[in-house]
């Protein structure tokens, strides 16, 4: 396994790959890394011949009152997951290199980066945008994979890929990996007390409550939404950012669901914030 920070060295490596016929791999994380990432990185193993993950705590896409540097960080540790699982190289670009003296150019999704999460967090996707398009460029991947643990991001990638005329790339969605509780995997689950940890797993309790009802045959969106919210109450910690049930194209509120819907939330713990999400209905 190879280690690279050089975003040169990155980019004729993959150009090689390329040249060669060779299919390539990418996993863009933030590092701190646990099962939820082993999991795109297994599929992304499955499916190409060199697979590449990033590991950059990307400063752009978090808020001036955010957890940028407190954000954890293990990256010896993480060498070591991604040796075991086959990994060919972790990418590991400098910050400055990145983003060097000047750094001017942004890419933004005008409307779906306003929803959601880009509510309570105004530039969050702007930088998620703009990294993921330089590692698309740097890397040169054929295949890229993500999580619906971070649904509206996808969504925005897919949306950046197509509106961008990125060719060349299948995007992958894998699904939320969970704690035995059903507290979604996140790097961020290491800020909670032991008691908001018990408590954390009322999340997908709420999106449970919703399949159930939405199951039984309740399509009312606010009749979902009362569940969530009395399920959540149960939980003294619990401050809900926002609890939405949105169309997945637009990302806006459905008050009747028909096809498919995102139901998503936000949750703060003290000053963690938790986010979960599942989707009811067929596209
Ligand atoms: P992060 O390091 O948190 O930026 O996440 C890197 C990638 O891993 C993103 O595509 C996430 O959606 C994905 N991911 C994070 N947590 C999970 C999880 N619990 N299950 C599946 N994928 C996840």
């Amino acid at each position: 396994m190879k280690i690279i920070s050089d975003i040169e060295e990155m980019i004729e490596l993959a150009r090689q790959w390329r040249a060669a016929g060779e299919s390539v791999g990418l996993v863009p994380t933030m590092g701190y890394l646990h099962a939820g990432h082993l999991s795109l990185i297994r599929q992304a193993r499955a499916d190409t011949g060199h697979v590449v993950v990033s590991i950059f705590v990307n400063p752009t896409q978090f808020g001036p009152n955010e957890d940028f540097l407190r954000y954890p960080r293990d990256l010896d540790e993480d060498k070591a997951l991604c040796e075991q699982a086959g990994v060919d190289v972790v990418f590991t670009p400098r910050a400055a290199e990145m983003y060097p003296e000047n750094y001017d150019i942004y890419v933004e999704a005008a409307d779906l980066s306003r929803r959601l999460c880009g509510r309570s967090r105004p530039g969050h996707f702007r930088g998620v945008c703009t990294v993921v398009l330089k590692l698309w460029h740097i890397v040169q991947p054929h295949h890229a994979y993500f999580g619906q643990k971070d649904a509206q991001q996808f969504l925005i990638l897919e949306r950046m890929a197509r509106d961008l005329n990125i060719a060349g790339l299948v995007l992958h969605q894998m699904p939320i990996i969970r704690e035995a509780d059903g507290l979604a995997l996140s790097s961020r689950n290491v800020y909670l007390s032991a008691e908001e940890r018990r408590q954390a797993p009322v999340l997908r309790r709420a999106l449970l409550a919703a399949e159930r009802l939405y199951a039984a045959g309740e399509r009312q969106a606010a009749a979902l939404l009362d569940a969530m919210r009395q399920e959540l109450a149960q939980a003294d910690l619990a401050m809900v950012d926002y609890l939405e049930i949105v169309d997945t194209v637009y990302l806006k509120p459905v008050a009747e669901i028909k096809g498919q819907a995102l139901v998503a939330l936000a949750v703060y713990f003290g000053r963690t914030r938790l986010i979960d999400n599942i989707l009811l209905g067929e596209k």
